[in-house]
């Protein structure tokens, strides 16, 4: 494995600033490309896999263990921070960057997504959504300007805009009405982003429309004619088949504006990432592998390692040899083991560190190649090792 702390350092020299929003293409292979997207905290060198801090910082971590592994964004979810702790408290403490002691670029969600998964505690009308939240039941109004609101107070980079996610197994009627009021949700969005948003802040739309490919085609167009600085694919990894998710991605990412920055949101395994850069995503995000870390379940280059096994309880060995972490570094197999077993928060640390630096360095080293013109040859041998367990698709 490249360490991907190596690349971001050859990467990022002699860089002169550009303003936020501006994206350049620097290499492409057939639809896939590696770019760098300016942000009002510095550049973004994709194709980049963004950690999930829910609450602003990543479960057990210090940001700077995060910036020694080379994690460039870290993203935050507007909704759990708008209630804990509040984004007024955020914005008195000087942003979420101060807050939370992070000084690279910050991506948040609407907490749209997180609203319409709260079933039987929400009412959607055209205007918004009326909720009870998930921590004291408290009654709250969502709407296309209050998630920007919400997101100017914690001074993230890059926002998204409020969308209407259509459950993963909706009827075409409730994804065509999904598709419907998110357009009219995203031109509330540009009209206001305007007085609401500090310059600087960059503003994503998104396209919904499930795995119908036509209504998939015909948002996009719709979205993309509205000046948002980047668009992403929302709606996937939500309970579709792994094939048609990965369908959808292969038909519709090589439409989207080639000139903006493409995101797909809520992914996934290392396959879903294969599929995403080789379609030409720039941006994914995935809770998967800080949660599953905390599970006992490890990503390795020869498949997943179930650290609470028995078979781990003499294990010597690192939990991945080809892993250049720092958990791999120092520590076997055997002493996660007993640190999980012991309910030791360090044990969720250490494991966090790894799945994460396998996640950063895997698309760290398809980037490179990128730029380096051998994106064929490494995507192959990543297609070989994480293709197969992957099913069709
Ligand atoms: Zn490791």
């Amino acid at each position: 494995m490249i360490d991907p702390r190596t690349e971001l350092s050859c990467e990022r020299t002699d860089l002169a600033a550009l303003d936020p929003g501006c994206f350049e293409v620097l290499a492409e292979d057939g639809p896939a490309r590696a770019g760098r997207l300016w942000t009002a905290h510095g550049p973004v060198d994709t194709p980049c896999f963004m950690p999930v801090g829910t609450y602003g910082a990543i479960k057990g971590l210090d940001p700077r263990e995060l910036e020694a592994m080379g994690a460039q964004v870290i993203l935050g979810n507007a909704y759990h921070l708008a209630h804990r702790p509040g984004a007024a408290v955020v914005a008195g403490q000087g942003g979420l960057h101060r807050f939370g002691g992070w000084h690279r670029p910050i991506l948040t969600d609407s907490g749209g997504f997180q609203v319409f998964s709260l079933r039987g505690l929400q009412r959607i009308d055209d205007d918004g959504v009326d909720y009870r939240t998930h921590f004291d039941g408290s009654a709250h109004r969502m709407t296309p300007e209050s998630v920007l609101t919400v997101q100017a107070q914690l001074g993230s980079d890059i926002c998204m805009v409020l969308d209407h996610c259509p459950p993963g197994d909706g009827s075409p009627a409730q994804i065509r009405v999904a598709v419907d009021r998110t357009t009219r949700w995203a031109e509330r969005a540009t009209l206001a982003r305007s007085r609401i948003l500090t310059p600087g802040q960059l503003c994503f739309g998104i396209v919904q429309g499930g795995v119908d490919l036509e209504l998939r085609r015909e948002h996009l167009a719709a979205i993309a004619a509205l000046p948002f600085d980047g668009l992403a694919l929302g709606g996937l990894s939500v309970g579709e088949p792994p094939a048609s998710m990965h369908a959808t991605m292969r038909a519709i990412a090589p439409m989207m504006p080639r000139e903006r920055p493409r995101y797909v949101m809520g992914i996934g395994m290392p396959i879903d990432l294969l599929v995403a850069i080789d379609s030409g995503v720039d941006m994914f995000d995935c809770v998967l592998p800080s949660r599953n870390a905390r599970n006992g379940q490890l990503f390795t280059s020869a498949g997943k390692v179930n650290i609470k096994r028995a078979e781990h309880r003499e294990d010597r060995r690192p939990v991945d040899e080809d892993c250049g972490c720092s958990t791999c570094a120092r520590f076997s197999r055997a002493y996660l083991r007993h640190l999980h077993a012991q309910g030791d928060p360090l044990y969720g640390r250490l494991a966090t560190v790894h799945n994460l630096h396998f996640f950063l360095a895997l698309v760290a080293q398809l980037r490179l190649a990128l730029r380096r013109g051998r994106y064929r040859e490494v995507a192959a041998a990543f297609w070989t090792r994480f293709g197969e367990a992957a099913g069709p698709g």
